[in-house]
């Protein structure tokens, strides 16, 4: 059959012949590409169960397909293989391994959000972009990406203090994912903000950096989300069919 758009295959599954003649008539050349067939067999029925049951992926069974969220989409702008609506149709129909093909490349969506507006089925896109992550990683595909690492920094620093000190969450991100704080855009950052920041905020930023406040009274709101985290975790494997660590299951 004629391809009318040959980015849109992948290069192993697309056969081209530089010389071919069918019956007498030579037919070689660009335009007599073809595409391998192939019978797909490995169907994985509960992948959109278990992407459905981490937070984000709730509403994944409402996807339409109309591709809204790939047409918005922040990152698809700038790389066309970052497609949720593409992923959205793999889980649905439980083709995992075409999914593992992308699989390194998920975790870049940057949560701008624009997808989940322009869903005219509250779908949550962003948030089946960070299940279907969080499933990579749970399920051993991927390790563990920076995404991920930022987010957890980012959520440590909270129960921990109850309070968000950005400089803290971007030195540790740094550290964790073995990046050199020296960063030219950060350095030209810093010096922009040096050179319009009020002086008394400047003086309380320089105070966070160095004494790590903490919110009063903050012990028993963080006991408490330490518990609802352990236990949204704990039911995050289970759903998985993963051990919760619970009595060594
Ligand atoms: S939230 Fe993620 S998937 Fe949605 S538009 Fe932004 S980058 Fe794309
Ligand atoms: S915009 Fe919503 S309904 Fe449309 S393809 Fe994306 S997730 Fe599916």
């Amino acid at each position: 059959m004629p391809i009318h758009e040959k980015s849109l295959i992948r290069p192993e599954n697309l056969i081209e012949h530089k010389d071919l003649f069918i019956d007498g008539i030579d037919v070689s050349g660009h335009w007599s590409t073809f595409i391998n067939s192939r019978a797909l067999t490995d169907y994985d029925e509960s992948m959109q169960e278990e992407i459905a049951a981490l937070p984000g992926g709730e509403n994944i069974h409402r996807c339409w397909q109309c591709g809204s969220c790939t047409n918005a989409c922040t990152v698809n702008a700038l790389n066309p293989d970052f497609n949720p609506r593409y992923w959205i149709y793999l889980i649905r129909n439980g083709m995992k391994q075409e999914l593992l093909l992308d699989k390194d490349i998920v975790w870049q969506c940057v949560s701008c959000n624009k997808c989940t507006y322009a869903c005219p089925r509250d779908v949550n896109p962003e948030g089946v972009m960070k299940a279907t992550a969080h499933w990579l990683e749970l399920k051993g595909h991927t390790e563990k990406k920076p995404s991920m690492i930022f987010d957890e920094g980012f959520s440590q620093q909270i129960i921990e203090t109850g309070k968000i000190e950005d400089g803290l969450v971007i030195r540790q991100f740094f550290a964790r994912t073995g990046q050199k704080l020296a960063q030219n855009w950060l350095v030209a950052m810093a010096i922009g903000l040096a050179k319009r920041l009020p002086v008394a905020m400047g003086i309380k930023m320089g105070f966070a950096a160095v004494f790590h406040p903490r919110t009063r009274g903050w012990s028993r709101a963080r006991a408490a989300i330490k518990d609802y985290v352990h236990e949204r975790e704990a039911a995050n494997r289970k759903a998985l069919g993963l051990p919760t660590g619970e009595d060594g299951r």
